[in-house]
Formats: structure tokens, sequence, C-alpha cells
């Protein structure tokens, strides 16, 4: 009989008992050698049972999501393996991030319909993955799914966002902005050609809904209940959101900077992420949590100590400012790479991690393809830390 040996650093140690045990769908298992189990296959992950022998195979094969641990332990009684073995070894799977409880994703998941479900497969394998106990992952997308966010400005970033978000289990993902679908909008993860000349709210509560797999916008269920996913609330009267993105057309949210809106929401405590595409550089962030991290203004007075005219020209650059380029460039690789990588944040930070683009942001170049994290610590003189 062989034992889990960890070979990572840091897998998290959880010790709750799994009700209907089963090895984690999400990992792949390959054999070293005849006798050498590995899961996984990430170097700083991957597991190693060694000394897998016949009887040790046999009783892998029963954690199949079927039984419960009582049945475990009948049928590997059966195997010639005692209860107190038994327990002890489905203990060392869970704690070494090996052991999914199948009873705890279907009681966690219960909210979703099961298309929705099918839909997530990947994204709930991959939270099972990042969130090592036994029904871990599945309370994380079951949390998504009662997450509301705000994306402001359908452009060729903001409508994209969206759908990742809705895509990615997101319940609530709002999308507001104002007038009608132009060209310069389109992206093929967000609004289409087909949409040109709508209304780009309406338009983007179809994409929306589209990546969250209803039929049709408007014809869900009432917004904002939990475990009700991809619905996209009328703009008009959105209920306060978990976290706002700001993603406005013209990229301006690439420059952050102490607008009123964010004022606003450092006011009411709601976390917020700026994100836009100007001239060849795709940003993504800073991610502010009011009074905890650096915020819109800690960027701008940050800019200004390294130019001394920012201030000015910021004034200028901002929406409808006298100083916006004629005709913007917004490179469509770009912004889809963008949208994704806000979105990631955004999950992170519904997730319960702490992005990186909290006190740092992001910056992508259509020069190079290269990601860079920039730091940014919060500002002294900004204020956004006083109580
Ligand atoms: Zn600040």
């Amino acid at each position: 009989m062989s034992t889990v040996q960890t070979e990572q650093r840091a897998l998290p140690r959880s010790g709750a008992a799994a009700v209907r045990p089963l090895l984690k769908p999400a990992l792949s298992r390959a054999w070293r050698d005849g006798r050498t189990l590995q899961f996984g296959t990430d170097p700083e992950r991957a597991q190693v049972v060694a000394e897998a022998d016949e009887r040790y195979r046999s009783f892998l094969a029963l954690l199949d999501g079927e039984r419960d641990t009582s049945a475990v332990e009948a049928a590997a009684g059966r195997l010639g393996l005692a209860p107190p073995y038994v327990r002890e070894a489905l203990a060392e799977l869970a704690r070494t991030g090996l052991l999914e409880d199948a009873g705890a994703v279907e009681r966690e998941l219960t909210g979703l319909v099961p298309s929705r479900r099918a839909l997530l497969g990947p994204d709930l394998a991959s939270l099972s993955l990042l969130h090592p106990p036994p029904g871990a992952g599945a309370a994380k997308l079951a949390a998504r799914a009662r997450a509301r966010v705000e994306v402001r400005g359908a452009g060729r970033v903001g409508a994209a966002l969206a759908a990742a978000l809705a895509a990615a289990g997101v319940g609530a993902v709002a999308v507001l902005d104002e007038g009608r679908v132009h060209p310069a909008d389109c992206s093929p993860a967000g609004l289409g050609p087909e949409q040109l000349g709508r209304s780009r709210v309406g338009a983007a509560r179809e994409v929306v809904a589209r990546a969250a797999g209803r039929p049709a916008a408007g014809t869900g269920p009432p917004t904002g209940q939990p475990g009700q996913s991809g619905h996209l609330e009328r703009p008009e009267r959105p209920p306060r959101p978990d976290l706002v993105v700001f993603a406005p057309r013209d990229g301006s949210g690439a420059f952050a900077g102490p607008a009123v809106a964010a004022r606003a929401l450092l006011r009411a405590g709601v976390p917020h992420l700026y994100t836009g595409v100007v001239e060849h550089l795709g940003v993504v962030g800073p991610l502010v949590l009011p009074g905890a991290s650096a915020c819109g203004g800690c960027v701008a007075l940050t800019r200004a100590e390294q130019d001394s005219a920012w201030p000015q020209l910021l004034a200028q650059l901002a929406d409808g400012g006298p100083g916006r380029p004629p005709e913007p460039a917004c490179d469509g690789a770009l912004a889809t790479a963008v949208a994704g990588l806000a979105a990631l944040q955004v999950l992170l930070q519904l997730d319960g991690a702490r992005p990186l683009s909290v006190d740092g942001y992001f910056e992508v170049s259509a020069a190079d393809g290269m990601a860079r994290r920039r730091r940014l610590p919060p500002h002294l003189d900004c204020g956004c830390f006083w109580r």
C-alpha cells in the first residue's frame, strides 16, 4: 500500500471529511513507473502516490463520487483494508488536494440549471484545483453566482470583459453605457457587427446573456437572486454592485484618475477596477479596495510626480476633452487580451484572493505582446486612506 507524498510546499490543509469522496476529476493521472502514480502536471502542485500496489489502485477506484464514506469503508473492507486505515487514507488525499466531495458539489450548485452548470464545467474544474479542500471549488462558483458586477463602458474592452465574467459564472453582470453600437465598438468577444446601430446597452445585454447560456436577453428570471446566473439588470436603477469596472469606450480608464464616480465608490466602499486601451498600450488596474489600497487618485498623483504637466494633460484627455485623438487606436487582439486579464482580476477578487492589480497595475503592449506589472504604492497625499 502507498501513501500520498506531498511534493508541493504549500497546499492548504483542510482535514475536511469528504462525504462522497471522488478523486479530483480535473487532475491528470499518469504513471511515472509501474508503481508510482502522479496526479497533475504542474511541478508546483503535482502529487505523487508512491508504492501504489494493486490493492491501493482498487481502493482509489472506489472513490467515484457515488459511494459515501461508509460505503467506501465497506467496499475497502472487502479488499482487506481496515476502516481506520481507509479514514486516514481519505484524510491524506483530502489534505493533499486530491479529493473532491461529490455531495458538497451537488449541494453548492443546486441553484444552477443543468445547462448552465454544464457550461461552467471547466471553470468548476479549474476552481477545484485552485481551492483544494473537498467542495471548496464549488463553493467559490456558487459565490460567483451570487455576485453582481457592473461594467461601465460597452466598447471593445468593456463588452468583452462583461461576456467573460458572465461566462465564468458571475450571476449578475450589468453593462452601463449610452448611445448606439458603432463599428469601433465591435470585437469578436464583445459586440458584433450584426448589432450595429442597436442600443449599446441592449446589445451588451444580448452578449452577456449569450455568454451565460441564456437563450435570449430579458426572458430570464428576475435579477439579483442567488443562483440565478448571467442576468443583466436594467441600467436605470442598478442595485449596489460587489465590484465596478471602469472600462470607458475611449480608453481613458487606462489613465485612472480621481473621477467623481470613483470618489463616490470610494466613499461607498465599493471595490473598482480601471481598464482601457490607449494608443498601443492596454492597462488593467489598479483594482481599488477602498481604504485599503492605492486608488485612481494615487495614480494621478504618482504620474504628476513623474511629469509635472500631467494634471493639465489629463484634464484634456478625459472623456470628451479637447485632447482626445480624432481616431483612437485600439488593437482588437490587445483589447481582447486586456478584457481577459481584467476579467481574471475581477474573478480573483470575487473568489477571495488578492489580485496583483491591487496596489499595482498591468500594462500590455501591442508593440511586443508583453504584459508587465507596475507597482503602485498608495500616495501619502491622496487622502484615500484618511479616516
Ligand atoms: Zn488614493
